[in-house]
């Protein structure tokens, strides 16, 4: 049994509009499902990925509206890495997010920034063969597009202790630089810790947890896993276009494990993701009111991007 590196990643925004401007403006991600958080349905989650909405590529965002800053520490994840083909690609990305204001720092191989909230986020030359998981946007080329998740970093004050889950009971394996790999049959993630620079406030431009990929038929036996190894996990929770277990590492870093299906298309046309506000049946009852709460946003696809055609 393997886990598929990581499925998705659930950030928090403070202004839903803005974090659509950048995800789906600026970084040409594809806004896959406009959907609430099923915990408070009066609150957005939303999804950007590739063109097909895979895991692999899916950030995700709780929209806390007007939620302060938070700053990341012990037990949080604080940069998530993309994969990019080239670097050339990293030059283009540094003029593309110089021209939106934003500042980067480029490394070989790399280049490191903060989205306009602070969270950290870095584009990496990639050195694995996964396929690459790209959306179209109309500024930038495929070959330059970020190609899904190549990894996260994680604060924590002792890494050893997350040792034993992490190897034995999850199936990372140890990698050069003190990092951990999750790789399966068809795609790979990293897990890297960083010392921690003290306790976290969990806010705006934060990680809430980061959720890796199961196949649908080992879900269950991951969870009774988990359970084995004394790691608390909750049952499976049906969030309607995956299933979830959560539990937390033993650096605090709150983890998911999440099924490969059913996936984004389940409830729109896959030429129409992310368009209109999806919502699972058990949340159908709520839309009338909803149209009055939620944040009013753009329609990537038809708002933000700039005449091409002149
Ligand atoms: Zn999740």
């Amino acid at each position: 049994m393997k886990l598929e590196g990581i499925h998705h990643i659930t950030a928090i925004t403070g202004d839903a509009p803005g974090n659509v401007g950048f995800y789906a403006g600026t970084m040409g991600l594809r806004l896959v499902k406009k959907t609430v958080n099923q915990d408070d349905p009066t609150v957005y989650h939303l999804f950007y990925a590739d063109e097909a909405g895979s895991p692999g590529a899916d950030l995700t965002f709780f929209e806390y509206p007007g939620a302060g800053p938070g700053s990341p520490g012990a037990g949080m994840v604080h940069r998530v890495v993309w994969r990019v083909a080239s670097e050339e690609a990293l030059t283009f990305w540094e003029e593309r997010l110089l021209a939106d204001g934003i500042a980067s720092q480029r490394s070989p191989g790399r280049l490191e920034f903060n989205d306009p909230e602070g969270l950290g986020l870095a584009l990496t030359v990639s050195a694995v063969a996964d396929q690459p998981l790209i959306a179209e946007h109309p500024e930038i080329p495929g070959d330059l597009a970020l190609q899904g998740f190549d990894g996260v970093r994680a604060y924590s004050f002792d890494p050893d202790r997350s040792r034993g889950l992490l190897q034995e009971t999850l199936g990372f394996t140890p990698v050069a630089g003190g990092s951990f790999e999750a790789r399966g049959e068809q795609r790979g993630g990293f897990y890297v810790y960083d010392d921690a620079p003290g306790r976290g406030i969990p806010g705006a431009g934060t990680v809430h947890h980061v959720a890796w990929a199961s196949p649908m038929d080992d879900h269950e036996a991951w969870q009774r896993r988990l359970v084995e190894a004394g790691a608390r996990p909750t049952p499976i929770i049906d969030r309607f276009y995956f299933r979830s277990i959560y539990f937390r590492e033993p650096s605090g870093v709150l983890f998911e494990i999440a099924t490969i299906g059913p996936g984004f298309a389940t409830d729109e046309d896959r030429a129409h993701l992310g368009e209109s506000l999806s919502l699972p049946p058990a949340f159908e009852h709520l839309r009338a009111q909803l149209d009055g709460i939620l944040t009013p946003l753009p329609n990537p696809r038809r708002d933000l991007v700039k005449d091409v055609s002149r």
